[in-house]
C-alpha cells in the first residue's frame, strides 16, 4: 500500500485545484519558508480527520480554506482527497484504490468521503486502524515531532509503538468490549432491581389473578347470553327487514311514478323555459322601444317647453304690440288732429301767401317800375358826368 496522489483544492495557500503525483521511491518536495511545504501534510494529517484547529496551525476549523489574497477572492470551502494503493488489500475494503476526501464550507458544513461515498469520520478512522495512517499515526512525522516523541511521556510513546506493532485495532476492541461488559453489568443490576419489585408484587397479583379468572367466567356467560339476545335481535331484524323491502319496493314505485312525472315536469318546465325566453326577448324588445319612446318623449317635452317659452315671450310681445298699437293710433289721432289743424293753417298761409304773393307781384311791379326809373335818372347821370367831364 502506498500514497499515489494527493488532491488539494482551497485548501490554506492552495487556492486552485492541485495535484500531488507519488510514485515509488521517495518523493521530496523542495521550497523557501512560507512557501507552503508544511501545508501538503497539513492537507493529509486533515482529511485523515483531524480535529485540532491548532494541530493544524490556525484557531478554527475554518482557517483551513483560502482566504484570499491581494489578487484573488477567498474561497468557499476546502476539498482534500487521498489516494492509496491497496492492491495488497492492507486496507480492509474491496478496492484496489481507496480515495478519502473531506470538504468544509464556510457555512461549517463538512463531509467525509470514501470512493465517492459519503460516510463518517468514525468510518475513516476505522478503516486505518493499525496501518500507522491516521492523525495519530506514525506515518506523519511533523516538525519537531521527533523531539517531542523522544522528550514526551512514555503512555505517549507507548501509543506509538502500539499503533506500530498492529494492536492498536485490539486494543480499541478490548475498550468497546469493556464498555459493553459495564453496560451489561448496569443492565443486570436493573433487571435485579426489577425482579425483586416483581416479587413484591406476586401476593397482590394472586389476588388479582382469582379476581381475573372469575371476571373471565362472568364474561364467558355474558358472551353466551350476548349470542342469545343477538339470536332475538337477529329475528327482530329479519322481520324488520322485510317490512323495510316491503317499504323499498312501495318507494321504488314511487320513485318510479316520481320520475315520470319529473319527466313530464322536465318536458313542461322546457317548454316553460322557451315561452320565457321568448317573452324575454319580446320584454327586451319592448323595453328598447320603450326606452325609445321615452328619449322621444323627453326630446317632445323639450321642443313643448321651447314652444311654450316662444308662446310665452309671443303673449308678452302681443301684449307690447296691442300697448304699442294703441299709443300708435293716439299718436295717429293726435297726428290727424294737428294734420287737420295744419290743414286749416296752411289754408289760411295760402290765402295769406297769395295776397303775399299779389303784393309782391305788385312789389315786384313797383321794383321794376323804379329801377327803369333809376336807370333812366343812372342814363341822365352819366350823361350829366360826360358832360361835366368835357
Ligand atoms: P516553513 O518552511 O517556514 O515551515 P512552509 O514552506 O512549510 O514554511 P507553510 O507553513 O506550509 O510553509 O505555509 C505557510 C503559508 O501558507 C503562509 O504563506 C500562509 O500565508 C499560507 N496560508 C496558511 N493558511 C492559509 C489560508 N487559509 N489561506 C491562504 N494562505 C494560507
Amino acid at each position: 500500500m502506498y500514497l499515489k496522489n494527493i488532491e488539494v483544492q482551497g485548501f490554506k495557500s492552495f487556492a486552485n485545484k492541485i495535484n500531488f503525483e507519488f510514485h515509488n521511491g521517495i518523493t521530496a518536495i523542495v521550497g523557501p519558508n512560507g512557501s507552503g511545504k508544511s501545508n501538503v501534510a497539513d492537507a493529509v494529517r486533515w482529511v485523515l480527520g483531524e480535529q485540532s484547529a491548532k494541530q493544524l496551525r490556525g484557531s478554527s476549523m475554518q482557517d483551513v480554506i483560502f482566504s484570499g489574497t491581494e489578487m484573488r477572492k477567498p474561497m468557499g470551502y476546502a476539498y482534500v482527497a487521498i489516494t492509496l494503493d491497496n492492491s495488497d488489500h492492507a486496507l480492509p475494503i474491496d478496492y484496489e484504490e481507496v480515495t478519502v476526501a473531506r470538504r468544509v464550507y464556510r457555512s461549517g458544513e463538512s463531509e467525509y468521503l470514501i470512493n465517492g461515498a459519503t460516510c463518517r469520520l468514525k468510518d475513516v478512522a476505522e478503516m486505518f486502524y493499525d496501518t500507522g495512517i491516521g492523525k495519530e499515526g506514525y506515518s506523519i512525522i511533523g516538525q519537531g515531532q521527533i523531539d517531542r516523541i523522544l522528550s514526551g511521556k512514555p503512555e505517549e510513546r507507548r501509543e506509538l509503538f502500539d499503533e506500530a506493532a498492529g494492536i492498536v485495532k485490539f486494543k480499541r476492541r478490548k475498550a468497546t468490549a469493556l464498555k459493553k461488559l459495564e453496560q451489561e453489568r448496569a443492565n443486570l443490576v436493573r433487571v435485579s432491581d426489577i425482579l425483586a419489585e416483581l416479587e413484591r408484587q406476586v401476593e397482590p397479583l394472586e389476588k388479582q389473578s382469582t379476581v381475573a379468572k372469575n371476571y373471565l367466567q362472568m364474561k364467558e356467560e355474558l358472551k353466551k347470553l350476548d349470542v342469545n339476545i343477538f339470536l332475538l335481535d337477529n329475528e327482530k331484524s329479519k322481520a324488520q327487514i322485510e317490512e323495510c323491502e316491503n317499504k323499498i319496493a312501495v318507494a321504488t314505485n314511487d320513485l318510479e311514478n316520481a320520475n315520470a312525472e319529473n319527466d313530464k315536469i322536465k318536458e313542461e318546465y322546457g317548454d316553460v323555459e322557451k315561452k320565457i325566453a321568448e317573452l324575454d326577448a319580446s320584454i327586451e324588445e319592448k323595453r328598447s322601444k320603450l326606452s325609445q319612446t321615452s328619449l322621444l318623449k323627453e326630446k317632445l317635452e323639450g321642443e313643448i317647453n321651447v314652444l311654450n317659452e316662444k308662446i310665452n315671450s309671443a303673449n308678452i310681445s302681443a301684449e307690447h304690440f296691442a300697448t304699442r298699437q294703441k299709443a300708435l293710433a293716439d299718436d295717429i289721432a293726435a297726428k290727424e288732429a294737428e294734420c287737420e289743424r295744419l290743414t286749416a293753417q296752411q289754408s289760411s298761409l295760402d290765402a295769406a301767401c297769395e295776397e303775399l304773393v299779389k303784393k309782391r307781384d305788385e312789389a315786384v311791379a313797383e321794383l321794376e317800375k323804379l329801377q327803369s326809373l333809376i336807370e333812366e335818372q343812372n342814363g341822365i347821370v352819366e350823361k350829366n358826368k360826360n358832360l361835366i367831364i368835357s
